[in-house]
């Protein structure tokens, strides 16, 4: 080999060796990329609490992206209320209601009742929701919630559209009425299940402060509520059967005011104010939250509203 060769040689070995190396860089900048990504998805939609929220959009067996609606089957439906642990916390009056004796005869109506969609209201779905998220495209992180869907019949909380942790209930009755407004309001507890911290910040700007959930035997358990009561004006303010209740929404609104708060008025006057409120709208800042912002999605911000728009966006 002469010295031409040999620096030749030489020369290609170098070239063989930076290669090498730039291109273990670029592997490990990748998989940098994707831990970073995936650490980004986990603490920002699914906070600590609802880890178990990502591992059950994992367990479906459909497929996850952000153009196709998910749908659970009966059975990874009925599994969701119960991960939720949603009957295990009903009230005696909430048994009773549902006309059943135990909360154990409560979950096997609850199994009884979880059905599949057919084609044609997946398909419905399809067509709402692209209307839905055209409206809320805008608001970001509202709209990265996966829509996702599970069938009950009628019997099942009246047939009134709810929420079990990431996934939105919709009845029979859904379709004879489909509603773009619904959607939005049942993902908006979507999104509030998801972000808890985010959305006690918002209630906190409203003049919210949160406490222990107040035990009372004629309470009305919702599966859309998060686990605390919150105090605003001296008021604390829930949802409870009336006496001879039959069904959900025989409920009215009560406040727990034990005068350990500060206000300045009589229990009467309280009483009095709660009398004109909505129950649906008005029992908790869960509700009365999904209520205004998809009344303003659906009606337009005004611009007071830049709260309301950074937490759905930001
Ligand atoms: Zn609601």
């Amino acid at each position: 080999m002469d010295n031409t060769n040999f620096l030749l040689l030489i020369l290609f070995l170098l070239i063989c060796g930076v290669l090498h190396i730039f291109s273990k860089d670029i592997n490990k900048k990748n998989i940098n990329k994707i831990f970073i990504n995936n650490s980004k998805k986990s603490t920002e939609n699914f906070i600590e609490g609802h880890i178990d929220t990502y591992a059950i959009i994992n367990n479906t067996n459909t497929i996850l992206n952000n153009t196709s609606n998910i749908y659970l089957s009966s059975t990874e439906a009925y599994d969701n209320i119960e991960r939720s642990n949603y009957i295990n916390n009903f009230t005696k009056m909430d048994v009773k209601v549902r006309g059943c004796h135990n909360i154990r005869e409560c979950k096997k109506v609850y199994k009884q009742n979880m059905i599949e969609f057919t084609d044609s209201e997946k398909a419905i779905l399809e067509e709402n929701v692209k209307v839905a998220n055209e409206k809320i495209k805008i608001l970001k992180n509202l709209y990265n919630v996966p829509w996702k869907f599970a069938k009950t019949t009628e019997k099942i909380d009246n047939g009134l559209p709810h929420t079990h942790l990431d996934t939105i209930y919709l009845s029979n009755l859904y379709f004879n009425n489909p509603s773009i407004s619904t959607l939005i309001h049942e993902k908006i507890h979507l999104y509030q299940k998801s972000r808890p911290i985010q959305t006690y910040n918002l209630y906190k700007l409203y003049g919210y402060e949160r406490i222990n959930k107040t035990h009372d035997k004629m309470r009305r358990s919702n599966p859309d509520l998060d686990e605390y009561d919150y105090i605003k004006n001296g008021k604390v303010i829930y949802s409870v059967y009336k006496d001879n209740a039959t069904k959900l929404t025989d409920i009215k609104l009560k406040n727990s005011y034990n005068g350990s708060y500060n206000n300045n008025h009589k229990n009467n006057d309280i009483n009095n104010d709660i009398n004109n409120l909505n129950p649906s709208h008005n029992e908790h800042p869960d509700e009365y939250f999904a209520y205004i912002i998809t009344d303003k999605i659906m009606k337009g911000f005004s611009e007071n509203d830049a709260n309301l728009i950074s937490y759905l966006k930001d």
